[in-house]
């Protein structure tokens, strides 16, 4: 079996530990704007039910107090900079805690008395994990923000055609969705390239953040290979003070993060060798794909400006292209 299959099977596992921790609470009612006379494009055909798409519909630009105001569950705060989507709790309570406490008893247990170097190196790795995380947590993922409710509008789920790819029809947000976007039921938004809502980051994973979730894994398995390293390594040796409970906790704890972390890891390496994202994979629902792996990088790291931007009263709204 090649290692892109096996890969492939992978998903299923991924799909029960990541991406399908369905929230109770997560439907939330739709938000209809007043009908504005918005054309939303015209039918190809009757029989076909197939519509072209005017590409516009989701290129506009909303500020941050009326992104908020359509989607009361998404706010802005510091002008914009930090984005608090509606799971940001779990990021903050359980996900920072945990590792967070790791750290404390790595230096407390561990790297107490240890060599300066590998004090600093280790606190290193760790802080820009940490950094990565929030950068994902509480970055705009590529939410397309909605337009007013228009007479003519498709149902539900259209679609239409614009240079040979398939767009849909979002009711909620009444735009014409991209290929590869999605509504995000957690977030009630659609997201450019959505990839998944990871609920341990709090955030969905779409076109504006899945550099630095990525990169956010690479550098927690490393983090957490460091700290295994240093705990069986150097925990061992301290026989005056050896606390069994503490170093089993460590070891048990970051194996089980190694091994979960390392699966996701891989199964997104497998969606940009084949130029896909997580979401399109688990639906099956994809028309072509690419095996070239530096390419599908590129595409699944191309910056994409937000569409969110910060407007202070009686000021010109601030591009929010340097927002976290
Ligand atoms: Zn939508
Ligand atoms: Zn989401």
């Amino acid at each position: 079996m090649s290692f892109r299959k096996w890969c492939g099977k992978q998903k299923f596992l991924f799909l029960f530990l990541f991406l399908r921790i369905e929230h109770a609470n997560s439907k939330i009612s739709d938000k209809s704007i007043l009908n504005d006379g918005l054309d939303t494009g015209t039918p190809i055909s009757k029989d076909e039910k197939m519509w072209t798409v005017d590409p516009t519909l989701c290129r506009h630009t909303t500020t941050c107090q009326e992104f908020s105001k359509q989607n009361p569950y998404v706010s802005f705060f510091c002008e914009g900079y930090i984005m608090w989507g509606p799971y940001a709790w779990f990021m903050i309570f359980i996900t920072f805690p945990l590792i967070v406490l790791a750290t404390i008893l790595n230096y407390a247990f561990v790297l107490k008395n240890e060599a300066l170097w590998l004090n600093v190196l280790t606190a290193l790795i760790g802080i820009f994990t940490l950094i990565l995380l929030c950068f994902t947590a509480f970055r705009d993922p590529g939410f397309i923000p909605r337009r007013p409710l228009c007479e003519d509008a498709p149902p539900n789920g259209y679609k239409g055609e614009l240079d040979g790819e398939i767009w849909k029809w979002c009711a909620t947000c009444n735009i014409w969705r991209p290929p590869t976007s999605k509504h995000c039921k957690q977030c009630d938004a659609c997201v450019r390239m959505f990839d998944h809502h990871c609920p341990w980051t709090g955030n969905c994973v779409g076109q504006r953040n899945y550099n630095s979730f990525y990169s956010f894994i690479i550098l927690l398995i490393i983090y957490i290979i460091v700290v295994i390293a240093e705990v069986l390594v150097i925990f061992r040796q301290k026989n005056d003070d050896f606390k069994e409970s503490i170093f089993l906790f460590l070891v048990v704890f970051c194996g089980i993060v190694l091994f979960i972390v390392s699966v996701l890891f891989i199964t997104l390496t497998c969606n940009i060798s084949r130029g896909l994202t997580t979401n399109e994979i688990l639906l099956d629902r994809y028309r072509y794909e690419s095996s070239n792996f530096c390419e599908n990088l590129t595409k699944h790291f191309r910056y994409f400006p937000s569409q969110i931007i910060f407007k202070n009263q009686n000021e010109e709204p601030i591009d929010s292209d340097d927002q976290l």
